[in-house]
């Protein structure tokens, strides 16, 4: 059976050359960044050149990147890091109601501690107003957290402009980028964010592997403690291979970034037009055009989304519905819920999400297979 992998906002499969050049840092060159020794010297070399990769992709500077385990703990970083330093000048956080869990429940376990928070609202794009981050702010704000672009339904931002309003009123401002990097041009100064956060496993890097961004001269403190490596505000032995695999694969998409916004859009808009086309009783979650390339968001009505992935599975496709840390629970997604999906219908929702291996045949072959699969669930539901 032909496989079909439309699951790229879950993880990507490592890049041929991304996993040769891991390779390396895995066997030859075992080194400790550390160490005195040529060895750990040449693994040391390889962390630093990694890291001038990542800074390059976004307009940083080197010093400004710190490696860590991947997405959520850039996000606790950037979060954390901000608020504690800042505490003396106030206690307020603002984030958004379609927040990736490593940054809302952060920020509620944070309210529990004796921060305030503003979850702002989204319209029904699951977009963000930057009028309403402008009035949110107070006297006591310290830092606003608003994603990129969403994991579930593809919606790309105002960052720049929320990331404007912020600076002329002094507030840090981070931004997840774990969904856009290497999709769409994520560039710092053009975003005005203080702190960015970028994921390996979702760009053809391997997973337990991420990357922070600090504006130099922010304020912003660690809290973890041991030795010195990441200049003290990240400690831990490197994980040289992870880091070395995360410079080829930015790298990568740097280079590719053109061509691959470009077909993927395409393909992108082949599959919502086919499916719309030929199912009834179908709408696109998230913004139309202000989205991700490679991110298509269907609700079915009168279908469970589980249900459509397990008839997909059968036929090899892979799917997700929702997040892929929420799927496998029933509870429908607060992203949906807060664009004012309703329950009922929010169950229906399907995330296919396109990459590089991804071809036209496939599109094609999708949009055949799903209309079988719809019929017949559809004839089961209770709910029709
Ligand atoms: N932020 C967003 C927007 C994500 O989509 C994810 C993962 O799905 C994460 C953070 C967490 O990243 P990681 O899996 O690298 O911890």
């Amino acid at each position: 059976m032909r496989k079909i992998y439309f699951d790229h906002s879950a993880t990507t499969p490592v890049h041929p050359d991304v996993a040769e050049e891991m390779f390396r840092y895995l066997t030859d060159i075992f080194g400790n960044p550390s160490s005195i020794h040529s060895l750990g010297r040449e693994a040391k070399k390889a962390v630093e050149e990694a890291r001038y990769k990542v800074a390059e992709s976004i307009g940083a500077r080197k010093e400004e990147i710190v490696f860590t385990s991947g997405g959520t703990e850039s996000d606790h970083l950037a979060i954390k890091g901000a608020v504690y330093a800042n505490r003396k000048k106030g206690n307020h956080i603002i984030t958004s109601a379609v927040e990736h869990h490593a940054v809302l429940d952060t920020c509620k376990a944070l309210e529990k501690e004796g921060f305030e928070l503003t979850v702002l609202p989204v319209d029904g794009y699951g977009m963000v107003s930057p009028q309403d981050a402008a009035k949110a702010i107070k006297d006591n704000t310290i830092l606003i957290t608003v994603m990129h672009a969403n994991n579930e339904v593809g919606t790309i931002q105002p960052i720049s402009e929320i990331g404007g309003i912020a600076g002329e009123r002094g507030v840090l401002f981070h931004t997840d980028a774990v969904q856009s990097m290497g999709k769409i041009p994520v560039n710092v100064n053009d975003l005005k964010v203080d702190l960015l956060s970028v994921s390996g496993h979702k760009i053809y890097a391997p997973k337990g592997v991420g990357a922070l961004y600090i504006r130099r001269g922010i304020r912003w403190r660690p809290f973890n403690f041991g030795g010195g490596q990441e200049r003290k505000r990240r400690p831990g032995t490197e994980n040289v291979p992870g880091i070395a695999a995360l410079g080829k694969a930015i790298e990568l998409a740097a280079r590719d970034l053109g061509e691959e916004n470009a077909r993927l859009t395409f393909l992108r808009e082949k599959l919502i037009k086919g499916i719309l086309e030929k199912i009834d009783h179908v709408r696109l979650a998230g913004h139309p055009t202000m989205r991700l390339p490679n991110h298509v968001n269907l609700i079915f009505e009168f279908i469970e989304g589980e249900s459509m992935l397990l008839s997909l599975d059968m036929q090899g496709v892979a799917a997700s519905s929702g997040s892929a840390c929420t799927s496998g629970s029933l509870s429908p997604s607060h992203v949906l819920l807060a664009m004012g999906i309703p329950h009922e219908i929010a169950h229906g929702s399907l995330r296919l999400t396109l990459g590089r291996s991804n071809t036209e045949e496939d599109v094609d072959e999708f949009i055949n297979t799903m209309p079988p699969i719809v019929e017949r669930l559809r004839a089961m539901s209770p709910l029709c």
